[in-house]
């Protein structure tokens, strides 16, 4: 990029104008990667301070039985298939009650499209949960699950959605939104809900009062344009509903099998890489960029290990997922020795290391506890270390 465009950019960011299109393709083609972190931290810093927001939450799959082979997945299971499992609504309450000492308060739920359970089963274990948890709050399932309750029980999203509300439901997921462009959306989705349905069904919550995440799968097949076309319609949409509370770029990973048959489910995986933490800081910063009406860009922490996480709080991110003791889609798909449990703790560290301010929010990002006097590094050293492997 000559001299001319990336002053006519930093202008452009600076007098906090929108970024169009052209723009958001130009920031990706920039090598340098140093000014769109300071750009991106300008933007940041405009809309979020030096605040780093995180939740504790736990990640709780029902199951991982699903009617979909989406090719990037290596979730899914088949029925019959060895490490398949579907929990009895018992059995997730109990897990969910063994967090109840680490004052949880988010419930993340995602699941396989499974073939045969009822359309009821959902409700209830959202009631179930409730009953047992009253305080905490239910963030569940993806746009792709809630076509697929339509589906399997005939009933509109609208009365689905009024039903899950009623059972306790407080946010959709993010998930299911991969990268909306069909050129690359056919070869690596398998379910049915593309972008008029994800949003049909975003804008639907939305209108009855929730605020959901929204999400990319980036750093396989697509290309640069792909994501700024991903993030434009979100965008559009964000305008018209004002709904998303957070955007979160999921970085796409390969199958590094720890799965009880050995096998590799990642169909896509001879034919890509994963993006390089260099891409994924370039993807949160222009992302950041791009989006002037969603408040906050999250990082989750165990796509990226912890380093990287650190440093994308430098571009424009300003959450970090929270506290997960077990979460089995990704770390289904990750070898890289990140942890998958992190406590409040532990966050906190992570945070004021990277030289930020961490404050504790619930699922609809109201401040739950601020964190504003770090302890001294001599405090800091006499306790005992963490070691994260
Ligand atoms: S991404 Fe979701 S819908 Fe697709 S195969 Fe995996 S679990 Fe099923």
């Amino acid at each position: 990029m000559d001299a001319g465009r990336k002053r006519e950019l930093e202008e452009k960011v600076y007098a906090g104008e929108r970024l169009s299109r052209q723009d958001g393709e130009d920031l990706y083609d920039s090598d340098d990667l140093a000014w769109l972190g300071r750009l991106a931290h300008h933007r940041r810093t405009e809309t979020n301070g030096d605040r780093v927001m995180f939740n504790v939450n736990r990640h709780l799959n029902l199951t991982n039985v699903c009617s979909a082979s989406c090719a990037y997945c290596s979730f899914q299971r088949k029925p019959g298939e060895k490490d398949a499992y579907t929990m009895r609504i018992e059995e997730a309450v109990r897990k969910a009650k063994e967090m109840q000492d680490e004052q949880l308060t988010e419930l993340h739920i995602v699941n396989g499209l499974h073939p045969t359970l009822p359309w009821r089963y959902y409700p209830k274990v959202l009631r179930e949960l409730k009953a047992a948890l009253p305080t905490v709050k239910l963030k569940a399932f993806t746009a792709t699950e809630v076509q697929w309750f339509e589906k399997i029980s005939g009933l509109p999203a609208d009365e689905i959605l009024d039903e899950l509300i009623d059972a306790g439901l407080e946010s959709l997921t993010g998930g299911g939104a991969e990268i909306f462009d069909w050129e690359v959306r056919q070869h690596i989705v398998d379910h049915a809900c593309h972008w008029e349905d994800w949003s049909r069904i975003h804008r639907l919550a939305h209108s009855k009062g929730l605020k959901t995440p929204s999400t990319m799968l980036y750093g396989h097949i697509e290309e640069p344009r792909h994501r700024v076309d991903h993030v434009l319609r979100l965008r559009e949409l964000q305008d018209e509903t004002g709904g998303f509370t957070v955007f979160i770029p999921l970085r796409y990973q390969h199958d590094f099998v720890d799965s009880a048959d050995g096998k590799i489910r990642n169909r896509i995986q001879a034919k890509t890489t994963m993006a390089s933490p260099a891409e994924s800081l370039k993807t949160f910063a222009v992302s950041r960029l791009l989006f002037d009406n969603v408040p906050h860009v999250k990082c989750f922490w165990v796509m990226h290990g912890l380093s990287v996480a650190q440093l994308s709080l430098n571009f424009g991110v300003d959450d970090l997922d929270g506290s997960v003791v077990e979460y089995k889609i990704t770390h289904d798909a990750d070898s890289y020795g990140t942890p998958n449990t992190m406590h409040r703790e532990d966050l906190l560290n992570l945070i004021w290391d990277a030289g930020f301010q961490p404050v504790e929010r619930d699922t609809r990002y109201n401040v739950v506890r601020e964190y504003d006097v770090p302890p001294t590094l001599a405090q800091r050293r006499a306790e005992p270390q963490q070691v994260w492997a």
